[in-house]
């Protein structure tokens, strides 16, 4: 295993950003190469922790041997955001210089060549930071973007295209759903690992054995010791299954049995009052249409202070807040719902 550091100028004199990078290389150049990264947006650490369980397991394989295809670890991708703070609160989804996602303006190439990657040296740190991820992981065949809800399952988002062909993959992390989508026009991490593929002949862009998703390690609270090794557990299997690693120790992952579906049945339910709120479901949770969902005490003490929300359709609790405060208009929780959502806001991607 080779460690290096990765160094990213700052927007200013004296600035500079680093972040380590980990790199076994495989024994057989046919094999399936991954690359993992956790923390694009920087709070977000149940994917940090899986990556420190997972570690010792990747050591050992090369110590015996077992390392087939290369892999590339960023445990910690955004030291931009890792620094963040305002007023104490740790500020790691948005870039404060330029106000933009971290998971959104990353450039949508038209083939995996890093030559078509933009020269952002007169550009801004988060759009250094952004090119350099890209570039390190361009031409590996699995690439994991490690992320957290704010309460939530463990899910995956994934290309409608390499779904049929990733359902084993959702099977050996032991997931709970699979939300399918198959446009992104923003620029997320994960889309700008399957653009380059789209428009290449299928015998070159390879969707039978190309993996890329945003993983949805449940919420943002779940930094854990015993979920970290469960999920570097599923980690392991996935790049076992996926032949990056030899284990005949483990068997081929089964078939996928939890949730899926497409991106366009997801209810975002904005609360439509700002006060404290008392949630009646929990993830996981199962709905019929119509379900008590929450209630918004929006003026404590007095008659009609409390608005009650309810579903536009049956369905299962993928999220909700991790905080009880909300202004109107924002998202009280995920609905996947077992219909298309009547929200024009479904569909587009959340993270
Ligand atoms: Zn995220």
């Amino acid at each position: 295993m080779q460690k290096s550091i990765e160094r990213i100028a700052g927007d200013s004199e004296g600035v500079c950003y680093e972040f380590p990078v980990f790199r076994f290389e495989g024994t057989d150049k046919a094999a399936s190469s991954a690359y993992l990264q956790a923390a694009l947006h920087a709070g977000e650490l149940p994917g940090v922790v899986a990556i420190d369980a997972l570690m010792p397991m990747l050591e050992k394989a090369e110590a015996e041997g077992r390392i087939k295809g290369d892999i590339t670890v960023v445990p910690q991708a955004n030291p931009i955001g890792r620094a963040q703070y305002h007023f104490g609160e740790h500020q790691g989804r948005f870039h404060l210089g330029t106000r933009t996602n971290f998971n959104r303006g990353f450039p949508l190439l038209a083939a995996p060549d890093v030559e078509l990657l933009p020269d952002t040296t007169l550009g801004t740190a988060d759009q250094r930071l952004k090119t350099r991820l890209l570039q390190l992981s361009i031409g590996h065949d699995i690439v994991l973007d490690l992320h957290c809800d704010d309460e939530g399952l463990a899910y995956l988002y994934v290309h409608a295209s390499l779904w049929s062909a990733m359902a084993d993959c959702a099977a050996a992390m032991g997931v709970d759903a699979v939300i399918l989508w198959d446009e992104d026009t923003d620029g997320t991490f994960e889309g700008a690992s399957i653009a380059p593929y789209l428009n290449l002949p299928a015998e070159v862009a390879r969707f039978d054995r190309r993996v890329a998703t945003t993983v949805e390690y449940r919420g943002i609270l779940d930094v854990d010791g015993a979920l970290a090794g469960a999920d570097a557990d599923g980690l392991y299997r996935l790049l076992v299954a996926r032949g990056v690693i030899l284990d005949q120790a483990l068997s081929t992952p089964g078939s996928f049995t939890g949730i899926v579906a497409p991106l366009e049945n997801i209810d975002m339910m904005p609360a439509p009052r700002a006060g404290a709120v008392l949630y009646n479901v929990k993830p996981g949770d199962r709905v019929a249409k119509g379900a008590l969902l929450a209630t918004i005490v929006h003026a404590p003490g007095e008659a009609g202070g409390r608005t009650q929300v309810f579903a536009p359709q049956a369905g299962i609790i993928l999220t909700r807040r991790s905080r009880r405060i909300i202004r109107a208009g924002e998202d009280l929780l995920k609905l996947v719902g077992d219909r298309k959502s009547a929200d024009a806001r479904s569909g587009t991607l959340e993270d």
